[in-house]
Formats: structure tokens, C-alpha cells, sequence
């Protein structure tokens, strides 16, 4: 039983009893292979983007922001490319969560926690601190070692150093991400000459703790206490899931040192813990699938180091389903079934939402109208017999250039429109200019006779046209008047 086995079942005792246990700290070796290098790779590539992503130009226009992508909370947009969101849009976000939570469990029913082990920013910052703090304190043993005895000079210098370091890339971390809100050059400048908004201090300083503290201090923890998504992910997997397992029925029974030789029959697990001291949450894959694992393939590489050593084969902790693993202990196969009903539903609705999203995308219109009838008085009687109704009209100008927007209405016999604020009219049409990027807001009274007041109201319409444009929006309102009886 290895000692983080020994003090976990401590916990438990403990546990039953005070309904609390203490933190047992996981000390992972350091290991190479394969799966340690693709997830390197994945790690530098995420680093890389996140880090580098805010300093992308992307050229927009005059005034414009040149940012590639930008949450520009000061001008309500937000900025990806060659798109251009506002506030009316928050339902392509909506769309966006949809498509990443349906292709979480896309990826969860094919290939288990890989988000967990490979890209969550939980689990990409940890182990770029792990690897830190094994740059600057060594690797399991030294450590542990080191932590055991009293602290001296030396080892109080290598903490700091860590501590510093860890501290530095936080720094780094919170930083980047307020590049996404603000001009990356812009707030950078800002920042080191003292001139930028508190808020921006002050949400550099929350990051940089929060990075410090989850990935330096929280680690493991957070994947196996605060986050809730291995409560839920088993829902996702079923026993045709790809997850690291532990081929027990070639591993079992455990041979060990000068036991191996006599154990009959033997098998190929040597129990010599290489898996379980690698593991970044330190549990024992030969326990059988845990809440804590997330998939990384650690213990992959490091047993089959050992299979390598011993003259085994390969692959005694491997990616495999529980499906094969039970016909391999029968002595069949089962392979690995892509299509199945949840993934096909989970891939249909994937598509169906990336379609939707797509086609809306492309047929997003460029102008915006809404109006609002007032609330008192609902209509005014004019000396010559016709009614008078007042409305606000908003116009969202999503072009970079001032528009001029001609508004007009239909089902109100004869009407004529007056815009209050810029004396514009009486006239059937009205045109009304809008700044480039804005949104323009105006008080037009629209005075006519009603033909039909059912209940004291007509519906009318009012249209929209961008004069450059040519692009075309209606927004049915009513028209209000006298009830049959001649009240209101
Ligand atoms: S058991 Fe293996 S796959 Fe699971 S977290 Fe530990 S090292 Fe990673
Ligand atoms: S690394 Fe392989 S051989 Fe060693 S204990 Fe783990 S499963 Fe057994």
C-alpha cells in the first residue's frame, strides 16, 4: 500500500468521524513517453493561444477596434474576426454554450474526461506549475524528501524561487486575460505607466490569485471537490467508452520482487506503483475507473516503461472500454464501437445547432428596429378629427459609415409622420440619419384615421430601410384610438 493509499484510508476512518479530513499532498514523478508528449503539446499549443491570441491585429476599419478578438465591454460588442456581436445577439452565445456542452459530451461518450486531462485550463496550468516546481525543487523523492525534514536555507531559498516563479506566470496569466477586454497594446502601456482604470487592477490582481492559488495550491483538489463536471460525466459514459484502464484480467495476481518467481499463475503487474506515483491526483487506476481520474494517460506511459523493463508487453494500462476488457477476460474481443445511440444523437444535435448557428450567422440582419408605443397619452384627438399616437423608435446602425434610414408605415390610411426632437416631417416617410456603429433613438408621432378600431386598436407597421443598404426590417405595432363606446 503506498503512502498516499495508507493516509487516505486514515481519512476515511477519520472522516467517519469528524465528517472532515485533511488534504493528503500528492507528490507526481515525472515521466516520458508518448502521452506525455502529446500532452506537452497540447499544453504549449493552449498556453499559446490563450496568451497570444489578444495581440492578433485584425483590421476593421476607421475608429474601429483592430483587435482580433475583443469583449469590448466600454462599446457593448464583442469583437471575433470578421463578426461583430451586440448586445441583440446574446443568443448566438447561447447557441455557442449549447455547441460546446453537446460537444463536451460528444467527446466525454467516445473518449472519456480527455477535456478533464488534456485542456481544461485547470489541468494545463497545474501541470505547467508541476513542472516548475519540479524545475526548481526536483522530482517526487527529492521533494518528499525535502518537505519531511526540517527547512533549511537551501530549501527555504528553492521554495521562494518556486513561489516567485509561480507568482510571475499568474501575474502573466490575469494579465492576458483582461487583453480580452481591452486593447492588448493599449492596456499593456497603460498598465506599466500607471494610467489604467482600477478595473483593470483590480481584476489583473483577482486573476493573477485566483491562478495562483488553484493551480499552485488547490491543484488535484479542485478537479475532485469544486468541479462539478465528474459528478456527472458517468452519465456519458457507458461501458463502450474509451477511459485508461487497468487490463486486470492480465495484470491479476500482483507479482512482486522474489514473489514473481514462485507465483503461480503470475501476473503481469509487477505492483511496483510507477502508475500510481506519476498520477497527478494519486490514485490507483487498478481501483477501477475513480471520480478523480481525468483521463491524462500518465500511468500509461509509466507502466508501460515498466512492461518495456520487465519483457512484457505493452498496454497492461491502456485507453480501452470495459466492453473489451470484459471479452478480453473471456479470451474474445469487442472493438470499439464509433456509432452508437448516444453519439449519434449527441453528433445529430451537434450538427443540428452548428447548421442553426451557421445559417443564422449568415442571414444576421445588418439594421435593427424596435418601437415603443407611449404610455400616456395613448392617443390625442386633433382639432380636425384625425388621431395622434407617439412612439420611440430605436434604429441599430450596425455599419461602420452614418446612415440615413427612411421609415415609413403601412395600415394606417393617409398616416403622416412627425419626428418630434429634429423637426423632421410631417411627411409619409421619414428620414432619419443614424451615426456609424450607433444606435438612434426618436420620438415620431404618426397622426391618420383609423379605418376599423376593434377594441380601440389598429395594427400598423412600421418599415425600415437602410438607404445605402437597401436592406429592409418591419416592426407591427398598434395604432390606438377610441373604444366602441367612444372611451378609453
Ligand atoms: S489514474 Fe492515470 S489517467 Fe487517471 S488521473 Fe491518474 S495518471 Fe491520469
Ligand atoms: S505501473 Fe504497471 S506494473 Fe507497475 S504497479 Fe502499475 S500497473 Fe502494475
Amino acid at each position: 500500500m503506498s503512502h498516499i493509499e495508507r493516509q487516505r484510508q486514515l481519512q476515511q476512518e477519520e472522516a467517519g468521524e469528524h465528517l472532515f479530513a485533511n488534504r493528503v499532498r500528492v507528490y507526481p514523478k515525472s515521466v516520458t513517453g508518448p502521452v506525455r508528449r502529446f500532452k506537452w503539446a497540447v499544453l504549449i499549443g493552449c498556453l499559446g493561444l490563450y496568451y497570444l491570441l489578444p495581440w492578433l491585429r485584425w483590421e476593421r476599419g476607421v475608429k474601429q477596434p483592430n483587435q482580433a478578438v475583443l469583449l469590448d465591454i466600454s462599446r457593448e460588442r464583442f469583437y471575433f474576426f470578421n463578426l461583430e456581436f451586440w448586445p441583440q445577439d446574446i443568443y448566438y452565445l447561447t447557441g455557442l454554450l449549447i455547441m460546446g456542452a453537446v460537444a463536451l459530451f460528444l467527446v466525454t461518450s467516445l473518449a472519456g474526461r480527455v477535456w478533464c486531462g488534456y485542456t481544461c485550463p485547470q489541468t494545463v496550468w497545474t501541470d505547467l506549475f508541476m513542472w516548475v516546481e519540479r524545475l526548481i525543487e526536483g522530482d517526487r523523492n527529492e521533494r518528499m524528501k525535502r518537505d519531511a525534514a526540517p527547512l533549511t536555507l537551501n530549501s527555504a531559498a528553492r521554495k521562494a524561487a518556486k513561489h516567485i516563479l509561480w507568482l510571475g506566470i499568474a501575474f502573466w496569466t490575469g494579465g492576458a486575460w483582461i487583453m480580452y477586454y481591452v486593447d492588448a497594446p493599449t492596456v499593456t502601456v497603460q498598465f506599466w505607466t500607471g494610467v489604467a482604470s482600477t478595473e483593470v487592477y483590480f481584476f489583473t490582481f483577482l486573476f493573477t490569485a485566483t491562478t495562483y492559488l488553484l493551480a499552485g495550491w488547490a491543484r488535484e483538489q479542485v478537479c475532485t471537490y469544486m468541479c462539478p463536471w465528474p459528478r456527472f460525466q458517468s452519465a456519458m459514459l457507458d461501458e463502450h467508452s474509451l477511459t485508461v484502464t487497468y487490463q486486470g484480467w492480465r495484470g491479476e495476481p500482483r507479482t512482486r520482487g522474489k514473489r514473481a518467481a514462485n507465483a503461480v499463475p503470475a501476473g503481469d503487474c509487477v505492483d511496483c506503483g510507477a502508475c500510481v506515483t506519476v498520477c497527478p491526483t494519486g490514485i490507483d487506476i487498478r481501483d477501477g475507473i475513480q471520480l478523480e481520474c481525468i483521463n491524462c494517460g500518465l500511468c500509461v506511459d509509466a507502466c508501460n516503461h515498466v512492461m518495456e523493463r520487465t519483457g512484457r508487453p505493452a498496454g497492461l494500462i491502456t485507453w480501452d472500454t470495459l466492453a473489451d476488457q470484459a471479452a478480453k477476460a473471456a479470451g474474445t474481443h469487442t472493438p470499439f464501437r464509433l456509432l452508437r445511440a448516444r453519439t449519434v444523437i449527441y453528433l445529430s444535435a451537434l450538427v443540428l445547432a452548428a447548421v442553426v448557428m451557421v445559417v443564422a450567422l449568415a442571414l444576421r440582419p445588418g439594421i435593427g428596429l424596435s418601437v415603443q408605443h407611449d404610455r400616456a397619452p395613448l392617443f390625442v384627438r386633433l382639432a380636425d378629427g384625425n388621431l395622434r399616437n407617439g412612439y420611440t423608435i430605436k434604429i441599430i446602425n450596425k455599419a461602420h459609415v452614418p446612415v440615413t434610414f427612411e421609415l415609413t408605415t403601412q395600415g394606417l390610411f393617409g398616416a403622416i409622420l412627425t419626428e418630434a426632437d429634429e423637426g423632421l416631417g410631417p411627411a409619409a416617410t421619414l428620414g432619419l440619419p443614424v451615426k456609424a456603429d450607433e444606435v438612434g433613438t426618436f420620438r415620431v408621432y404618426v397622426t391618420g384615421q383609423p379605418t376599423t378600431l376593434a377594441d380601440g386598436t389598429q395594427p400598423i407597421d412600421f418599415s425600415l430601410r437602410n438607404t445605402v443598404s437597401g436592406e429592409q426590417t418591419v416592426y407591427r405595432s398598434l395604432f390606438m384610438g377610441p373604444n366602441t363606446e367612444g372611451k378609453r
